[in-house]
Parts: structure tokens; C-alpha cells; sequence
């Protein structure tokens, strides 16, 4: 077992170091890596996840490469240019809604980024639940203009009734992210109408086959997200995507320029848009300099044996 503490170029869910453990098995290895406020009950399926890596492996993939998405941060619209540039990638996620920001702002933004990416490049936005019924409807129209046609809007409104409400009234597609936390969530979505697209990740749902059977019961189409882990954890999303009968979307794991390094040599960094399947998690053999302090250590050690207890005792 080893324990990781990884600083993030910039804040993310108001953290500025990412750390977990990473568990070896037979199989190879796993990253169990719950955020500091999922409880011990929350954090079973991301121990589910890690045991599927490090002990059984995942199913055999049927594509071996997956597109990602590019993700563009409240930034001036010439920095959105280039950003987008660099990256290589012909799909781009934009951050909007966000307080920094006026709707004018956004549109000015998502104009910059549709430059960038030219008529065949695909816009969505992610308001990460920011507005209500009303503002999202208004705001999505305006942007929807702005990016000349967004391929999606992920989560604008917080509540599932309100993303089925929205939904009703706009003609862009709404996805549905902080809506699906657990194995369940998905299915009420569905059922709800409140989304045409399930962003699926691996951890909260329990690991690559739990996430299958996840996605083959809400039927709609899937796009996979990391969690910001290092290159591990990104490899079972991966396995994921790659596993899928259907991917008719860019996925969002090309999340590794999140974070300042990673544990491994063979770190999973975007190439012209995509990201190679593997079939086994890469060896963490870069981990020395990211080696958590012995009391992080200390406080991972305990909070896995506590979610092994609650693991243990789950129905499956
Ligand atoms: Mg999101």
C-alpha cells in the first residue's frame, strides 16, 4: 500500500492536494481516493473500484484508444483561444455560471472557443448546478448562439426535477453529472427524463463492471469523467470508455494536467485528442517524491480499514 499526496496546479473543489492510496493485488494496482467529505459508507464503492483493479482486473475493451475532451476554465476569450489550440483536442468543455463570470463574458468566451475549434469541433458547457429553471433556460439559449450549436450542457440546474423541467424547454441536450453519485442515481435520471447523457464515473459507481451494468440499465448514452486521480485511477476510466458497447461522445480523462505530477512514468497525457485503453493499471514507479507525510499516511491507513469494515459488511 502507498500513500500519495499530489498538489493540483489550481484549487479544485476547494482542495489544493489530491491524495489517496494506491492497493496492489494479483491483478496489478488500484487508487482508492474519496474526497476528504465522502463518508465512510460513501467511500465503499470507491474501495469496490480500487479491489476490482488491484485484484480481478477489468473486462476486455472494445476500442482501444478514447477521445477526450479539452476543459476550458473561466479564463479571457484570447486565453480560451489558445488553450484550446495547445491541447489538440476537437472537443471542448467550457466552464460557465460561474461567479467570476457574466453571461456576456461566457458567450464571449464559448465565440472564442468555437474560432478555435473550427465547425467540426464539438462545445459543451458544464454549469456544475450553478442556476434555477428560469436562468438556465435564458442562459442556455444565449449560449447555445454564442458557441454556433453546444453539443451539451451538462448539469445546469442542481435538483433532477429541475434538469428534467430545463430539458422540456430547451433544445440543447442536457447531461446529467453531480446528479449521479451513486449506482441508483442514474436510473432516476433516466426515468425522471431529466438528461439525454449520463456522465459516468468509475469510483462513486463501484468499479468498471458496476458502471457497465449502470449504463446498460439507464440506456442512455455515456460519457466517462475521471475523478482527478493520478494515472491509476484514470486507467479504470479508461478501461471503462473502452468497454462500452456505445461512445458517441468525448470523455472527460484528460484530467492529468490537473495535477503538478504523477506516480507513474506511463502518465496518461492526451495525444492530439485521445488517450490509449490499457488493460492493466501502470506500475506507480514515480510515487518517492509524491509520498504522503507519515500523518496523512496515518490518517489513509485508518480510513481505509474503517471503509474495509463497512465494504465487508455491504450487501453486493
Ligand atoms: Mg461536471
Amino acid at each position: 500500500m502507498q500513500v500519495y499526496a499530489l498538489p493540483l496546479r489550481n484549487r479544485f473543489r476547494d482542495i489544493t492536494v489530491r491524495e489517496g492510496v494506491l492497493l496492489h493485488g494479483p491483478a496489478g494496482w488500484g487508487e482508492f481516493c474519496p474526497f476528504a467529505d465522502y463518508s465512510d459508507t460513501e467511500s465503499v464503492p470507491w474501495l469496490a473500484a480500487a479491489v476490482e483493479a488491484s485484484d480481478r482486473g477489468w473486462p476486455a475493451p472494445v476500442r482501444d484508444r478514447i477521445e477526450v475532451n479539452t476543459t476550458v476554465p473561466i479564463v479571457a476569450p484570447e486565453r480560451a483561444h489558445e488553450l484550446v489550440l495547445a491541447s489538440g483536442c476537437r472537443t471542448a468543455k467550457v466552464k460557465v455560471a460561474d461567479k467570476r463570470a457574466t453571461l456576456a463574458e461566457d458567450c464571449a468566451r464559448l465565440a472564442a472557443v468555437r474560432e478555435a475549434l473550427g465547425p467540426s469541433g464539438a462545445i459543451r458547457v458544464d454549469a456544475n448546478a450553478a442556476w434555477d429553471v428560469d436562468t438556465a433556460v435564458h442562459a442556455l439559449g444565449e449560449l447555445d448562439r454564442a458557441a454556433g450549436g453546444l453539443e451539451y450542457a451538462e448539469q445546469p440546474c442542481p435538483t433532477i426535477d429541475d434538469l428534467a423541467a430545463v430539458r422540456r424547454r430547451v433544445s440543447v441536450r442536457i447531461a446529467a453529472d453531480e446528479s449521479i453519485r451513486r449506482a441508483e442515481d442514474p436510473l432516476k435520471v433516466a426515468v425522471a427524463g431529466a438528461a439525454d447523457v449520463a456522465v459516468l464515473k468509475v469510483a462513486p459507481l463501484g468499479g468498471v463492471r458496476r458502471a457497465l451494468e449502470v449504463a446498460e440499465a439507464c440506456g442512455l448514452p455515456c460519457v466517462v469523467s475521471s475523478a482527478v486521480e493520478t494515472s491509476v485511477g484514470l486507467a479504470a476510466g479508461l478501461a471503462l470508455a473502452g468497454a462500452l458497447p456505445r461512445l458517441d461522445f468525448a470523455c472527460g480523462l484528460g484530467t492529468m494536467s490537473l495535477l503538478q505530477g504523477d506516480v507513474s512514468t506511463t502518465t496518461l497525457s492526451p495525444v492530439d485528442g485521445y488517450l490509449p485503453v490499457l488493460t492493466q493499471a501502470p506500475e506507480p514507479d514515480a510515487y518517492a517524491p509524491f509520498a504522503a507525510s507519515p500523518e496523512v499516511r496515518q490518517a489513509w491507513q485508518d480510513r481505509l480499514a474503517r471503509v474495509r469494515a463497512e465494504f465487508r459488511r455491504a450487501p453486493r
